[in-house]
């Protein structure tokens, strides 16, 4: 008995001798708290790293992991049918993918179609201007800075993507999607805006 009732007081005196020591070790409370909160922020901090891993990776790769509301495919044939007529881009997709089918069998040559992004101010110049760098450039003037986004000009039967960050349409801007072939405008054009 007097031996557990020695444990007890000296229990209580280490209690008493690390009490005021761990108040004196840094404003109350907060070391104590403070631990178990760092081992919970530990493993959310060591997936954060990961996540933007993967975000690095699909800037480069091909688009495959954009979110299917951060996508859409326009569909375009021999007849210069372009389908949708409008684009709503959500702000809150940091991309934004427009997979180009062609449904068509005509070549290229003689019925190529693309997709290419400006804003509406400069949308005649750089037609004007992928006019005269030709079929061999996909009719959009290299390095073209008017140019937002296009793809490659494609043939019948073929499809093709491009990816875009919407941080460079503003919601109050203008903007068209359109094919560059010559003549193909007419028909084959549309709008597309920055929503919430
Ligand atoms: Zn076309």
């Amino acid at each position: 008995m007097k031996i557990y009732l020695g444990l007890i007081a000296a229990a209580t005196l280490v209690m008493t001798a690390c009490a005021p020591d761990a108040s004196k070790t840094a404003a109350p409370a907060a070391p104590a708290s403070a631990a178990p909160a760092a081992s919970e922020a530990a493993p959310a901090a060591s997936e954060a790293p990961a996540a933007s891993a993967t975000a690095e990776a699909s800037a480069t790769a091909p688009a495959a992991d954009v979110p299917a509301e951060c996508s859409i495919t326009i569909t375009s044939d021999d007849a210069m049918k372009f389908e949708p007529k409008e684009i709503a881009v959500k702000s809150s997709c940091k991309q934004y993918q427009i997979v180009l089918k062609h449904v068509g069998k005509m070549p290229k040559a003689a019925m190529g179609h693309n997709v290419v992004i400006t804003a509406t101010a400069n949308k005649d110049a750089v037609l004007k201007d992928g006019s005269e760098a030709g079929l061999d450039k996909d009719y959009v003037k290299p390095g073209d800075t008017n140019v937002i986004a296009h793809t490659k000009l494609i043939g019948g039967g073929e499809e093709t993507s491009v990816t875009f960050d919407t941080s460079k349409l503003t919601k109050d801007g203008a903007y068209e999607y359109f094919c560059s072939f010559p003549g193909h405008y007419a028909q084959m054009h549309g709008t597309i805006k920055l929503v919430d």
